[in-house]
């Protein structure tokens, strides 16, 4: 029987440590940690998120402040706002959360963000940092991925990893995590041939392509570990019952609500490995607590004139 390794309880222990750290910042300096978080326009699954990250801060007792301008934003509104949250000396943090409208230039607003307040750890001084593997901010969920396996106690040292996606969020900074840590890392994509081979010869797999199901039989060897960081919402009934073919709690779950989520790994296929991240319950929980982790961290440096 695979081993499950469980976000929930990852999540609340890198939670539990947040508290002291928060508690001796602000006897040091007077003040909470400070994150501001930016959600321009209207996107339902955005909104979910930034409530939950601004709930977390709220747990935490880290200072935050969501600014809601809206979907006509201009570029040069936005990033007037980004210039005014750069120079808050009270403010550590700054979140832009993706996607922006359309009419926005993305990058430039990821660029605009004062580097040592980026949390996101998107901002291309922080990623050659993290090429480099110089301190600084890590983006949040292959941060979180690196948190379960150490607290997990999965031995990276010489293993072979197998990343799959190659996003500038996901893949391309967990590859550079996992190569730090001495993994002999193979990132996959689209165009790789041979997918299923090159996954079957993973001791550490990360799923993160956004394909429901797609690494099914095949692709796991027997024993490995399986992160799967895919979240992908079927509403098809069809494509429900044969993924989770005689699950009746989740064709129940479905009936229930319409949907459910699956992750980028087949259920089924999960079995065969040593241990895996459950989809949910897994990666999913542990983004935002690694954006508290990277804004207590901000905040620190900051303070400490590093
Ligand atoms: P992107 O769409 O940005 O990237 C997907 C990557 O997967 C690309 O590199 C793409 O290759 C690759 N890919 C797509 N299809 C295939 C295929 N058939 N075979 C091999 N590779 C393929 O996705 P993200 O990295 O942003 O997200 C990936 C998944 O992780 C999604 O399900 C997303 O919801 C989830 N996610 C979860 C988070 C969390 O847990 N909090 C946070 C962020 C993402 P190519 O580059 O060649 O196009």
């Amino acid at each position: 029987m695979a081993k499950i390794l469980d976000g929930k309880w990852v999540r609340e222990e890198i939670l539990k440590e947040c508290l002291p750290r928060v508690a001796k910042f602000r006897e040091t300096y007077g003040r909470a940690p400070g994150l501001a978080v930016i959600l321009a326009g209207e996107n339902p699954a955005s909104e979910i998120y930034v409530r939950n990250k601004v709930a977390t801060c709220q747990e935490l007792g880290i200072h935050s402040e969501k600014y809601t301008p809206p979907g006509t934003v201009s570029n040069a509104e936005l990033l007037a706002l980004i210039a005014e949250l750069n120079r808050r000396p009270e403010i550590d943090g700054i979140l832009v959360q993706m996607p922006l409208p359309k009419q926005v230039d993305s990058r430039a607003a990821l660029e605009a963000v004062a580097p040592e307040k980026d949390v996101d750890g998107f901002h291309p001084f922080n990623t050659g940092r993290l090429a480099a593997g110089a301190p600084g901010p890590r983006p949040c969920t292959p941060a979180g991925v690196m948190e379960l396996l150490r607290r997990y106690e999965i031995p990276i040292e010489g293993r072979r990893a197998v990343i799959v996606g190659r996003s500038d969020i996901v893949g391309k900074p967990m590859a550079l995590l996992l190569l730090h840590q001495h993994a002999t890392v193979t990132i996959c994509h689209s165009r790789t041939r041979e997918l299923a081979g090159e996954c079957a010869r993973a001791d550490i797999l990360v799923a993160a392509i956004g394909r429901p199901a797609f690494l099914g039989a095949g692709f796991i060897r027997p024993g490995a570990v399986v992160i799967d960081v895919g979240i992908n919402r079927l509403t098809d009934r069809a494509q429900v019952e044969s993924v989770f073919t005689g699950n009746q709690k989740k064709l129940a779950a479905f009936e229930k609500s319409g949907s459910v989520i699956v992750g980028d790994v087949h259920p089924g296929a999960a079995e065969e490995a040593g241990a895996y991240t459950p989809v949910p319950g897994g990666v999913g929980l542990l983004t935002v607590a690694m954006l508290m982790v990277n804004t207590i961290e901000a905040a620190e440096r900051r303070m400490a004139g590093a």
